[in-house]
């Protein structure tokens, strides 16, 4: 199955060559085909996207304009709000929760054209790195459907890594893009903080959560990045600078650019051993990955950039920051879901004894986890040795990010420690479970943009992704960096197609 190009697909559309119509059925057909077995979709809005691509052709047919992503089949994470459609989160307390308003990257996804075509699985509540702790069961690597996708957007990156749809959105409060992209062989983008509207985004940790695009390739997700960001009055942290162009950029390509392999993350590394810096390195990253990240280091070289080691201690303490911080915004974001505003209500004798029923009977283990250690981590006495130290955390990260980047422009680290794992292999373990976080957490705490680009197969033949970071507001940097890491990526084997092409 070869994933077609959204942009050029887009122009195939508008230019009246090929009918969206036709387009979005090709890719209703390896839906049925194919996720059954892999259950990326928790909705698919087949009648609702056919109304959808039959208006994209009207409008070709009319002569008018027809966006960046003109009859573009688009697979929604499904904590992103879609008016009158179900947006469950993937949990039981919302499971018939029909918003009343549209997310704006989804109004601004339909403006460029593109076409909804369903709501994809996630862990509860963005909760997760396996989209294992769906209340409506896991979702499955399109490369081998005995292992996880990663999470929690995995239903977003198994769509798109198995020709659901081009693009796909997700959420990445500490990764959530960004590790699955990488499990399943994808791209995937977490803008700057505030640089995407957070406007009817489900919200689990605000300070940290930011929406963006999961695609086959960079400049699709460049596009579908260009397509939604931007100022949004509706989103009080959303920043209001004009949005730099990405695409026209693109394959500008590395030369004179400064890479740093961030020491913590790369320690098994023969540059950061050369560099002597390999004591900083946090342990656990697996060698075959540290070995594609050095070709990717190398592949940058070669293209003209200078790759040097940085260090930024702080880094280690992310994991145990995040953990604090992530769970004390959830744990005030979900007093929300109270059985009386939104979603599930069990009865009880009084007010107070159907809250307690209807949060338990609506919450799974991991999201009651993370309510349970946030209220403690905020309660009296303990806020300032937990939620207060982990702020500080946050603050030393920031600086330490400024300065390395006074060094470099783009640092380079794997984007997970492993390929993608069995099911089962870590839900008994909520801390080996976290510690998959542990290269895409930094860049949520400082706000910063990063990118997860495929680069190659670990030893047993899965994706391995590699990350670039950078600076606020860095992102046509990353792309056209990512798009030379792209090119000379080894090739890798497309997901199994559920129908013959
Ligand atoms: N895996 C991380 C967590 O469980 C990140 C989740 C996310 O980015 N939504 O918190």
């Amino acid at each position: 199955m070869s994933v077609e190009r959204a942009s050029s697909l887009a122009a195939e559309v508008a230019s009246g060559r090929r009918t969206a119509r036709r387009v979005l059925e090709e890719h209703l057909a390896r839906i049925s085909a194919r996720d059954a077995e892999l259950g990326a979709f928790n909705l698919v809005l087949a009648d609702e996207a056919r109304v959808r691509a039959d208006a994209v052709d009207a409008a070709v047919a009319a002569g008018e304009p027809a966006g960046p992503l003109a009859g573009v089949p688009v697979a929604l994470k499904d904590n992103l709000c879609t008016r009158g459609v179900l947006t469950t989160c993937s949990s039981r307390m919302l499971q018939h929760w029909r918003p009343p308003y549209d997310a704006t990257v989804v109004q601004r996804l339909r403006a460029a054209g593109a076409v909804i075509v369903g709501k994809t699985n996630l862990d509860e509540f963005a909760m997760g790195s396996s989209t294992e702790n769906s209340a409506f069961g896991p979702t499955r690597n399109p490369h081998d459907v005995s292992r996880v996708p990663g999470g929690s957007s995995g239903g977003s990156a198994a769509a798109v890594a198995a020709g659901f749809a081009p693009l796909a959105l997700g959420s990445d409060t500490g990764g959530s893009i960004r590790q699955p992209a990488a499990l399943c062989g994808v791209v995937g983008l977490k803008p700057t903080y505030g640089r995407v509207s957070r406007y009817g985004l489900v919200a689990f940790a605000s300070s940290l959560d930011q929406i963006g695009p999961i695609a086959a390739n960079v400049t699709d997700a460049a596009v579908c990045f260009e397509a939604i960001a931007g100022h949004d009055p509706l989103d009080s942290t959303s920043l209001d600078a004009a949005v730099e162009p990405v695409t026209s950029g693109l394959r500008r390509g590395v030369d004179g650019l400064r890479v740093g392999l961030l020491a913590e993350l790369c320690g098994d590394s023969a540059r950061v051993k050369q560099a002597g810096l390999q004591s900083a390195g946090l342990a656990g990253v697996a060698p075959d990955v540290i070995d594609r990240l050095d070709a990717a280091a190398d592949a940058l070289e070669a293209a003209g950039a200078t790759v040097g080691v940085v260090s930024a201690p702080s880094v280690v303490l992310g994991l145990s920051a995040y953990y604090l911080i992530a769970p004390a915004e959830a744990s005030s974001n979900l007093a929300r879901y109270d059985g009386v505003r939104y979603g599930q209500r069990v009865d009880a004798a009084d007010a107070a004894e159907m809250n307690t029923e209807s949060r338990t009977a609506g919450f799974g283990a991991e999201v009651k986890r993370r309510i349970m250690l946030g209220t403690y981590a905020l309660s009296a006495g303990y806020y300032d040795a937990y939620y207060g130290k982990a702020l500080r955390v946050r603050t030393l990260m920031l600086r330490e990010f400024a300065a390395a980047y006074a060094d470099v422009d783009v640092l380079l680290c794997p984007t997970a420690p492993t390929t993608a794992f069995e099911l089962g292999a870590k839900t008994a373990d909520p801390l080996l479970m976290y510690l998959n976080d542990v290269c895409t957490i930094p860049s949520n705490l400082t706000g910063h943009p990063a990118v997860s680009v495929p680069f190659g197969t670990g030893d047993d033949g899965l994706p391995v992704g590699v990350q670039l970071m950078g600076p606020a507001l860095s992102e046509p940097l990353l792309m056209r960096t990512a798009a030379v890491l792209e090119d000379a990526a080894p090739a890798m084997a497309p997901a199994p197609a559920g129908v013959a092409e």
